[in-house]
């Protein structure tokens, strides 16, 4: 069941590359993002709640926190901190982890890693490794899903939106994030605590991430030591990549799943499902359905042949992905928002627009590389670089260095824009005492930096990203990266930037 090796020609041990410089800012960066960024996800959870509103309501008017006479004393920002506390649906440290998630979380992981023992698998090989031979990739991830939603679908079936899986999920939401949060951690720890075995021209083809073992522990471990940490799981005498795994499986998955338990959780409350919640949660699961169909895409990626597998890849996967990124359906659970035939035809074609940039940019580059001499790509234009590889020049990526990049950003805002101009809070109702009320009074627009949050982050994402990929290419072609930068000028936006 293990994985093979390709092939071996360990030539370059990979610690006698040398290293490149930092990123992300790095050490303190690293710490920065580290810490940083699991305090945002908790900061989403608990700003944008079912308890008072999204955003909390006080933090519209911070000043009425305060009692007047005792603002900016101790005892002032006590009194803002209890309040906020209250609105926020604060559990107390302790509260923020339960046993009943962290076996949950482990349970799916446990299912995830099953499925992809159990299930049929391609065998693919990876692209060449600096060290010279190619790694063995198992693919099932596509399958792996389609019978994780096939069960979650015939409890829905049965139950409706009393389904377990989806009464837990909306349950423990917060504890879940931390049962994540503590393993991205934990692996972390692990894999770089074991890259310190990696040997020069060893059998296993493992070698060090050229630009993951700068010395500094914290920059390492956050960044990724190992390129391609792999696993064998004992009872089940399988060896995971444990970065493949990761990048495609549990997070991934899980942020569909996270976003139909929040549909159940509205279907719940309201008694119907509205077409904004509907599209969102459609569009995400296209997005991800087609990166699992196109799992062996995914080895020509950045993630896979440039970085190694830290706190950053862990982090990103396992928490970021499903719980920032299902923000919007978590919103529109709670604010059931009804959009209209116009203003879903707007989305619908933004959507379908990106994804046909994002789907033909990645596949011709794709079918270029697999195969130059296939009747799709057969007449593209492109340069021969001193490396040997080719760079295309004409088609898609004959436009932009990064057209994918557009394409993906504009399906960004599909997933935004039916939360349209976000914000509610939550009231007793007057009229049926006893029970809470939904209401956008004074709040439209309130919660836009919440539930446009991935527009902005994901721009960023993707201009660090490119100018990530830049430095890697003109690294790597030096002179041609140069030619080919002055055929295809532009970066990601034709004519704009
Ligand atoms: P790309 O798929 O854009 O690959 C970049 C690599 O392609 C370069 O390093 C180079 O590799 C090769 N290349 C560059 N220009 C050319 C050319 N003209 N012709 C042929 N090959 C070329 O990078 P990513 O891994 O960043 O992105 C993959 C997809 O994943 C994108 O669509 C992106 O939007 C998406 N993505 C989504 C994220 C999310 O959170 N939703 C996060 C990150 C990415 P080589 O060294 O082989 O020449």
């Amino acid at each position: 069941m293990a994985p093979k090796k390709a092939s071996s020609s360990a030539s370059t041990p990979a610690q006698t590359e040398k290293p490149h410089g930092y990123e992300f800012g790095g050490p303190i960066g690293a710490l920065f993002i580290s810490f940083g960024l699991p305090i945002a996800c908790y900061a989403f959870a608990f700003l944008c709640n079912d308890v008072s509103g999204c955003p909390a309501p006080s933090l519209l008017s911070p000043t009425k926190l305060f009692t007047p006479p005792i603002l900016s004393s101790q005892a002032g920002w006590q009194h803002a901190l209890d309040v906020l506390k209250v609105e926020v649906g604060w559990p107390g440290f302790s509260g923020l982890l339960s046993l009943e998630a962290m076996v949950g979380t482990l349970a799916w992981y446990g299912l995830s890693l099953l499925l992809y023992v159990l299930l049929p698998a391609k065998e693919v090989e990876g692209t060449e490794l600096r060290s010279g031979g190619k790694l063995m990739y198992r693919m099932n991830s596509f399958s792996s899903a389609l019978v994780i939603l096939g069960i979650c679908a015939a409890g829905t079936w049965a139950l409706g939106p009393d389904f377990q899986v989806w009464t837990f999920i909306n349950r423990n939401y917060l504890q879940l994030m931390t049962a994540n949060l503590l393993i991205s951690f934990a692996l972390a720890t692990y894999v770089y605590v074991r890259s310190f075995e990696v040997k020069p021209g060893n059998k296993e083809l493992r070698e060090l991430a050229a630009g993951g073992h700068s010395g500094n522990m914290l920059y390492d471990w956050f960044i990724g030591r190992e390129l391609n940490p792999r696993v064998t799981i004992p009872l089940l005498n399988t060896e995971v990549d444990i970065k493949a795994f990761m990048e495609l499986r549990p997070g991934l998955l899980g942020w569909i799943i996270l976003d139909l338990a929040f549909m159940a959780h509205q279907y719940k409350s309201y008694g119907y499902i509205t077409d904004s919640i509907l599209i969102v949660t459609v569009f995400q699961a296209l997005y991800v359905m087609d990166a699992l169909y196109n799992e062996p895409a995914i080895l020509t990626t950045i993630d896979l042949t440039n970085d190694g597998f830290g706190l950053m890849l862990a982090f990103g996967d396992l928490v970021w992905v499903p719980f920032i990124y299902s923000l919007q359906a978590r919103y529109l659970s709670i604010h059931p928002v009804i959009l209209g035939p116009l203003y879903v035809t707007i989305v619908l074609g933004l959507q379908g627009l990106g994804y046909y940039i994002f789907r033909q940019s990645n596949s011709q580059k794709n079918a270029f590389r697999t195969n130059p001499n296939d009747p799709s790509v057969a007449h593209l234009k492109y340069i021969e670089t001193a490396s040997g590889s080719r760079l295309l020049t004409s088609g898609w990526w004959g436009t932009a260095r990064h057209i994918n990049y557009l394409g993906d950003w504009l399906m960004g805002w599909s997933y935004c824009l039916p939360t349209l101009a976000a914000g509610y809070k939550i009231v007793p109702s007057v009229l049926t005492p006893g029970t809470r009320l939904v209401t956008t009074e004074g709040m439209a627009g309130a919660a836009i930096p919440i539930t446009y949050f991935y527009m902005l982050y994901f721009a960023v994402l993707l201009i660090h990203r490119e100018m990530r990929d830049e430095e890697k290419c003109s690294r790597k072609y030096g002179k041609d990266w140069e030619r080919y930068c002055q055929i295809v000028r532009w970066r990601i936006i034709p004519g704009i930037y």
